[in-house]
């Protein structure tokens, strides 16, 4: 297969189901055509942007613009004004694909719009354009700064959907289910682009909803995407109906990524369902780096091995490699390899400053296991916490206290501290009655002394992204009680 066609399957499509949306669905036929059509509005352009609601047409309008060899923006439809007119105007679309019935957002200006008809049955789906071409440019989610850009090359998406299909058995054969948003590489590339790719299925359920998901994986699905919060409700709900974990527990492959998977969620899924969870450890800019692998050993708190094509190395603050005799030494991941983004977007100042001799600095701190199983400890810019002269990653903390019945959800945060450089505070939402007290004990017995968090500040909910990442930034803002 020529590595630039992302698409072999809609070369020679057939009646078997590609896409299915609640209850629309296409076969392969049906898309090569939708998409074709889609093709022809695109053809000839060298960007354009999809408003990307958790639909149809989205997938057809990205599918389609690829195979025009077009470079496609998918464009969170929750953008607000300012966001949008920065997106627009650093990427330049030459036309916006959207739903019909598609009302334009303040702030979209006169960028054309053309309505996606899946009905519509066009010819040419050429996906042909080289293999260095940018496929995606996906914007980043802005924490630091104004979104950046991140120019995913053909040959990126191609090589790594390849590395995931080898590492996962992942195969035609398989019906993926999953709920997550379609502007976002891991429900986008990962959860659309991937079943496409293998000539597989894909069943977007709009929104997560846990019988539904226990009905498809008791049915003919057999893989499901999640991020940790919606694993956490699947073995919440599972928690008071046995039935519904016995259901999920039919699925061939359960795959958790985009934020950490606490271990003791981990091991509840695995006592709910009879089955352990597979971890996945991604971003925007690299697509995924490790993962642990389907016949592969799955631990609570690991996220595997580099994937196939992916060259990964922890390094110290100096940018040494850590070597096999650090065990248990905390390091920034670097990564390079096929699954590399190829810069962000009119930003060759952030670009250069992300790589080092041509590692991509990733900002994400881990330690290695003796056989090179990754854990991920948390992001150097959030989770590192300096106090009392020692380096505490935040992860380990929250697992902990993820452990105590009292605790539903738990953010661990550093604060400036005169005399410690920074306190520890755990941001807790209850799971009943609490003892503060308790909990700071809690820590201090299980983990050392110095672990222990200096406050506890007790939440109603956290700050969560779409992904359900906590906004660690949003809750360091957010100073004392409230
Ligand atoms: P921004 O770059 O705009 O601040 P972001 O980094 O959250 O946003 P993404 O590229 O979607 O945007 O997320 C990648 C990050 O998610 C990784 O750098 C890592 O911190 C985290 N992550 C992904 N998978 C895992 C995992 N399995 N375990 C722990 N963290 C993970
Ligand atoms: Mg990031």
């Amino acid at each position: 297969m020529a590595d630039q066609v992302l698409f072999p399957k809609l070369r020679e499509p057939d009646e078997t189901e590609a896409l299915r949306f609640g209850d629309r669905a296409l076969n392969y036929r049906e898309l090569a055509g939708a998409a074709g059509a889609v093709a022809a509005r695109a053809a000839g352009k060298r960007r354009v942007a999809v408003w990307a609601t958790n639909a149809l047409e989205t997938a057809v309008a990205v599918i389609g613009g690829l195979g025009a060899g077009a470079a496609v923006v998918p464009i969170n439809p929750k953008v607000g004004e300012r966001e949008l007119a920065h997106i627009l105007g650093d990427s330049e679309p030459e036309l916006i694909f959207a739903e019909p019935g598609f009302q334009p957002p303040e702030g979209l200006g006169d960028v054309p719009i053309a309505e996606v008809d899946v009905e519509a049955r066009g010819g040419e789906l050429p996906d042909d354009a080289g293999r260095d071409e940018p496929a995606l440019i996906v914007y980043t989610s802005g924490t630091t700064g104004p979104p950046k850009g991140v120019v995913l090359p053909r040959r990126a998406i191609a090589a790594n959907l390849d590395a995931l299909s080898e590492a996962w058995q992942w195969t035609s054969s398989d019906v993926l289910v999953h709920a997550l948003p379609l502007f976002h590489v891991h429900g986008l590339i990962l959860g659309t682009l991937g079943p496409v790719r293998l000539g597989g299925a894909v069943r977007h359920l709009g929104k997560f909803d846990t019988a539904v998901v226990a009905g498809e994986l008791s049915g003919t699905a057999t893989m499901m995407f999640g991020v940790p919060t919606m694993y956490h409700r699947l073995a919440a709900d599972a928690e008071n109906d046995p039935q519904l974990g016995r259901a999920i527990g039919k699925a061939r492959l359960l795959v958790s990524g985009s934020a950490a998977l606490p271990a003791v969620e981990h091991e509840r899924i695995e006592r709910l369902t009879g089955q352990r969870v597979v971890e996945r450890y991604g971003m925007s800019e690299t697509i995924m780096n490790c993962g642990v692998r389907a016949d592969g050993d799955r631990r609570p708190g690991y996220v595997g091995k580099p994937f196939a094509g992916v060259e990964l190395k922890l390094v110290d603050e100096q940018g040494a490699e850590l070597t096999a005799s650090d065990d248990e030494a905390v390091g920034e991941i670097l990564v390079r390899g096929s699954n590399l983004f190829s810069g962000y977007l009119n930003r060759p100042d952030a670009t250069e400053a992300a790589f080092a001799d041509g590692w991509f600095r990733t900002g994400d701190m881990a330690v290695r296991a003796p056989d090179g199983y990754i854990r991920i400890v948390g992001r150097k810019a959030t989770d590192i916490i300096k106090s009392g002269g020692y380096k505490i990653g935040a992860g380990e903390i929250e697992n902990c206290l993820l452990e105590h019945p009292a605790v539903a959800e738990v953010a661990v945060t550093g604060e400036a501290d005169p005399d410690l450089g920074e306190r520890i505070i755990a941001w807790v939402v209850p799971a009943g009655e609490v003892d503060e007290q308790e909990l700071v004990d809690h820590v201090a017995r299980l983990l050392t002394p110095h672990k222990r968090p200096r406050e506890v500040r007790l939440r109603e909910s956290l700050p969560r992204n779409e992904m359900g990442k906590v906004q660690k930034k949003a809750l360091i803002g957010q100073g004392g009680r409230g």
